[in-house]
């Protein structure tokens, strides 16, 4: 599925709608160029799930959780991770599995230690098509 958006509401709105279906135990990856509109999405994602704090990117720590919404919210960021046994000391598997919905930013970091089963969401600019414009792919890996 490919959307595409023309301001930063369109893309906060269509990741909301996207998690107001989202259930427990469901992974998501973001990817992304450096202000592309990663944080946008995660927000209006975070929105759908009724999360009421400040989202912002967990800058000092690996995941930042969220517990105000409908579910458990986990938030990823793993640009920094100096190698995946990082993840398993915090306890990946257990928010992979575990009763939340899961977002993993800069996931093409960490492939290897990825569920097979998981949405990849993909945001790109495109700066023939305008300054605002976004491209978001979502595709379902199994
Ligand atoms: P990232 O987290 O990927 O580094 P941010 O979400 O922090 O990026 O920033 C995206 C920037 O792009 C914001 O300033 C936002 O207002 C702007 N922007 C412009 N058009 C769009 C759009 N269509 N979708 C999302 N963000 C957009
Ligand atoms: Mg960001």
């Amino acid at each position: 599925m490919i959307i595409e958006t023309n301001k930063p509401e369109e893309t906060y709105g269509f990741a909301k709608q996207l998690s107001e279906q989202a259930k427990p135990g469901q992974v998501f990856t973001l990817t992304g160029d450096l202000g592309v509109g990663k944080t946008v999405f995660t927000k209006g994602f975070a929105a759908g799930l009724a999360v009421t704090e400040d989202v912002n990117s967990p800058t000092f720590t690996i995941v930042q959780e969220y517990t105000s919404g409908r579910i458990p919210f986990y938030h990823f960021d793993v640009y920094r991770i100096g190698d995946v046994e990082e993840l398993y000391e915090i306890g990946f598997d257990d928010y992979l599995y575990g009763d939340g919905v899961c977002m993993i930013e800069w996931a093409n970091l960490i492939e290897e230690a990825l569920p097979d089963v998981r949405t990849d969401i993909v945001i790109e600019k495109d700066l023939e098509r305008g300054f605002d414009y976004r491209r978001i792919t979502v595709e379902e890996h199994t």
